[in-house]
């Protein structure tokens, strides 16, 4: 399928012009060809010096359907064990990467994307997306989310000229990067009742329009699980499809706030390694299990406020040693007391909070019960618990706590700092 993004860049309700700066999205059995082609005689045939930035496995895996367009291109293949959107990666692709580049193709999965479109970025280079695997919905996203000496960080980057997927290639790939495809995707419940959250108590900007789409790919998905798991071709497709809009709805906000909060926070929180050892789980799976916890505790919040046993407070730093303790071993302090100035808690008003306590419960009654998002999740093969990424029971209350601070946007979970329970 053709994916048609002038349907999405058009003046909107929520009074922005929304813009898309991908010009051609191409999800079928076959694109490859018609890249190849577009780079003979087509519209890509102008860059006459193009880059190739893959890993070993994406490498291995697309050898052989890609040898024609591989001949003609400067290639750079990262170990792929090991392999993370830093700096040492990105020195690597600058140190091999020869000075006449025109055009950068991203072979890879999410990692490889992230990598990619922050050098596209950089050097002013135009890319184009090749996905391997339905594994990340930030295919088209213009923001890169890289480690800069440990710090997780979310830097400006370049969204692809356009997407070539071919379903030959990512419905063929390991069943566990797809089904981290569908976990990053059901992440969307939690951020998308966040930022209607955000919105209720300080009016920060938000389009109706753009969680729509966000809820279609949600919904599209729900309905082919265990098809997706199977890996069949249809299936595979419409999450592709799925993991795409997504994508879109960041550009068409121009950041990540449509589809990435508190469950993507307990993800980057991980990824720090202040409360835990490293984890050997894709991004995908720490986010679904982020979002299970993220659940739960909404979940337990609204049944208190239901119960008139929640109530607004002003907002106290309660914290800051806790934060020394943690950030501050790592040297992460510094960034972490950075990205969180001025302190957001201070833009919700209490008296604001206690009267929209009622709606917001309503918000989170819109969202699954925990039963049902396990059951979601189990059906597609995605991680679900602590466990299954390497982590124990003991990091869940840290984790509630801490997560908010890797990042200066206000989820539900940051403003429960300002909730008393009786
Ligand atoms: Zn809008
Ligand atoms: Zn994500």
């Amino acid at each position: 399928m053709r994916v048609d993004t002038d349907d999405f860049a058009r003046p909107c309700s929520c009074g922005k012009e929304h813009h898309i700066e991908v010009k051609e999205i191409l999800i079928e059995a076959g694109a490859i060809d018609q890249l190849e082609e577009e780079m003979s005689d087509g519209f890509l045939r102008e860059y006459i010096s193009p880059l190739i930035i893959c890993d070993t496995n994406t490498y291995e895996a697309t050898e052989e359907i890609m040898e024609e367009i591989y001949d003609r291109c400067q290639v750079i293949v990262l170990e792929a064990e090991g392999l993370h959107a830093d700096n040492y990666a990105v020195e690597i692709v600058e140190n091999n990467m020869d000075d006449d580049i025109d055009l950068i193709l991203a072979v890879g999965a999410g990692t490889i994307h992230d990598i990619s479109r922050y050098v596209a970025h950089k050097y002013r280079i135009p890319f184009v997306s090749v996905p391997t695997a339905a594994s990340v919905d930030g295919f088209v996203s213009t923001v890169a989310a890289m480690t800069w000496d440990g710090l997780k960080k979310t830097v400006p980057a370049a969204a692809p000229m356009c997407v070539y997927a071919d379903t030959n290639i990512f419905a063929n790939a390991p069943r566990r990067l797809n089904a981290s495809g569908v976990s990053d995707l059901f992440g969307k419940y939690i951020c998308l009742a966040d930022w209607k959250i955000a919105n209720l108590l300080t009016g920060e900007y938000y389009c109706e329009y753009v969680t729509e789409l966000e809820e279609k790919a949600l919904k599209m998905v729900k309905s082919s699980l265990r098809s997706i798991a199977a890996g069949e071709e249809e299936a595979c497709e419409k999450l592709m499809y799925a993991l795409i809009l997504s994508g879109l709805a960041m550009q068409m906000v121009g950041n990540s706030r449509p589809a990435s909060c508190a469950e993507h926070h307990m993800s980057h929180l991980w990824e720090m390694e202040v409360i835990n050892s490293r984890l050997e789980a894709l991004h995908g799976e720490k986010v679904s299990v982020g979002t299970v916890l993220v659940l739960k505790e909404y979940k337990r919040l609204a049944k208190l406020i239901r119960q008139g046993k929640c109530h607004a407070r002003a907002y106290e730093n309660e914290d800051a040693q806790l934060l020394r303790d943690t950030f501050g071993k790592k040297g992460l302090l510094e960034g972490i007391v950075t990205e969180n100035e001025p302190e957001l808690l201070l833009e919700v008003n209490p008296a604001r909070l206690e009267a929209c306590l009622p709606q917001i419960a309503d918000i989170i009654d819109g969202l699954p019960d925990e039963e049902d998002m396990l059951h979601l999740l189990e059906k597609a093969g995605c991680k679900r618990t602590v466990y299954d990424i390497g982590l124990t029971e003991d990091a869940v209350p840290l984790s509630l706590r801490l997560s908010p601070y890797v990042r200066r946007r206000l989820s539900f979970l940051r403003v429960s700092k300002m909730l008393e329970a009786e």
